[in-house]
């Protein structure tokens, strides 16, 4: 989960990160009373959206009057930077920079530790940086327990080529940086710029931060950083639900018990859908229990993505045995049908494992419409894919 630029300052603030003052903005009548409040100076007006290169795109600009920060905020919202609408900009107190250095801390999971990366050259792109010139950049693992004490960050400083009185006054930012890291269970802490201004004091001028979402348990202020809106819809119901479903773009609906099974499936139904055109249309994962209200929730979710023409239940009986499965779809159509949402789409189901006869026997009794049995992955597969062109083709 990736904080906006304002929220990422904000949070800064709180930690004691020294950084500039800012409002944000939503129009350019707002980014003059923005400027006016910051003292009537020179500003900065800013994009606030989720990708770097602002800069570059034309979404950072001084304005040395509330009039011209109006300007400049009327040029920059709406403006679209790699994809992304700029609907919010922020107004920062303009800084006098002498110096743009680059600072940051993640979670490095290929090597199972925290790295600290900090450089001299600081403003550009710190990719092409660590590419073209790998030597101005160090690179520092931190240690989870002890982090970044004051030995350590004396040691990433002078690392990246900082001496003498410089190098002490950027230690403690870099110590306080940490601090962010850990009490907001981040995974991403990153400054670029980390500025030395013409007096000699160092700021935070941009901040990137992620939150480690496996963590929002331990943080319910973190909630205001979910971005309701970017969600998609659908994958927004499933999380209400409880559900682990990711939206897909294609038409045939896949459900299954087990990441890996599902993760299988969709293969399985990619590869059988070239010859009908048609691809898979989510992921979903029922997980271990698979109760009735779970596969209903389920159904339910991907029968109304319009998109979706058939449903491929795929399910390998273990601890939750194949009839407690079939009892579950079975009561799915019963409770999606009092809610007036009784299942019309073709549905193909392939049970085996523990139990599977007697789930074979269930479905068999119940007789619901549109359901047919398989006994293979493959066939299943290749039978969802073709009722799904089926539809299509009916304009269904
Ligand atoms: P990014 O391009 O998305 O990374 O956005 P940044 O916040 O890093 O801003 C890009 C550049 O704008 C910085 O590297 C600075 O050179 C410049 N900049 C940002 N804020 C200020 C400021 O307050 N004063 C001045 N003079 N330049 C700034
Ligand atoms: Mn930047």
């Amino acid at each position: 989960m990736d904080l906006f630029e304002f929220q990422a300052r904000d949070m800064f603030a709180a930690h004691g990160v020294p950084v500039l003052n800012a409002v944000v903005a939503t129009t350019p009548d707002e980014a003059r009373a923005a400027a006016e409040q910051l003292g009537g100076g020179t500003v900065v007006v800013k994009a606030q959206v989720k990708t770097g290169g602002r800069g570059k795109a034309g979404g950072v600009k001084l304005a040395h009057s509330p009039e011209e920060a109006a300007a400049r905020a009327g040029e920059i919202l709406g403006m679209d930077i790699k994809g992304h609408t700029v609907h919010r900009v922020m107004i920062a107190q303009g800084a006098k920079i002498a110096e743009e250095y680059y600072f940051s801390v993640l979670l490095d999971r290929a090597n199972r530790t925290y790295l600290a990366m900090c450089s001299r050259e600081g403003g550009m792109d710190i990719e092409t940086l660590a590419v073209e010139r790998p030597e101005a950049l160090a690179k520092v693992p931190v240690d989870a327990i002890t982090g970044i004490d004051e030995a350590k960050a004396a040691e990433i400083v002078a690392k990246a080529g900082f001496e003498g009185d410089l190098a002490a006054s950027i230690a403690p930012v870099v110590q306080k940086l940490w601090g962010v890291f850990v009490a907001e269970d981040a995974t991403l802490v990153e400054v670029n710029p980390l500025v030395k201004t013409e007096d000699g004091a160092i700021i935070a001028l941009d901040g990137k931060v992620s939150l480690d979402a496996n963590a929002d348990f331990r943080h319910p202020d973190h909630e205001q950083y979910h971005d309701h809106d970017a969600a998609d819809p659908f994958e927004a119901r499933a999380k209400a639900k409880g559900l682990n479903y990711v939206k897909l773009d294609g038409e045939v609906g896949v459900i299954g018990n087990g990441a890996g099974l599902v993760m299988s499936t969709l293969d399985v139904v990619a590869y059988a859908g070239e010859e009908y055109g048609v691809k898979p249309a989510n992921f979903l994962d029922l997980g271990g229990g698979s109760s009735a209200q779970v596969m209903a929730d389920g159904l339910e979710l991907i029968l109304s993505d319009p998109q979706v023409k058939s449903v491929f239940v795929n399910v390998f009986g273990g601890i939750t045995s194949c009839d407690t499965v079939a009892n579950g779809i079975v009561q799915a159509f019963e409770l999606l049908a009092s809610h007036g949402q009784a299942v019309t789409h073709p549905l193909v189901l392939r049970l085996d494992g523990n139990n599977a006869e007697l789930a074979h026997q269930i479905l068999a009794e119940a007789n619901l419409p549109n359901v047919e049995l398989l006994d293979t992955m493959d066939g299943a597969a290749h039978r969802a894919a073709e009722l799904a062109s089926i539809e299509i083709s009916k304009g269904a």
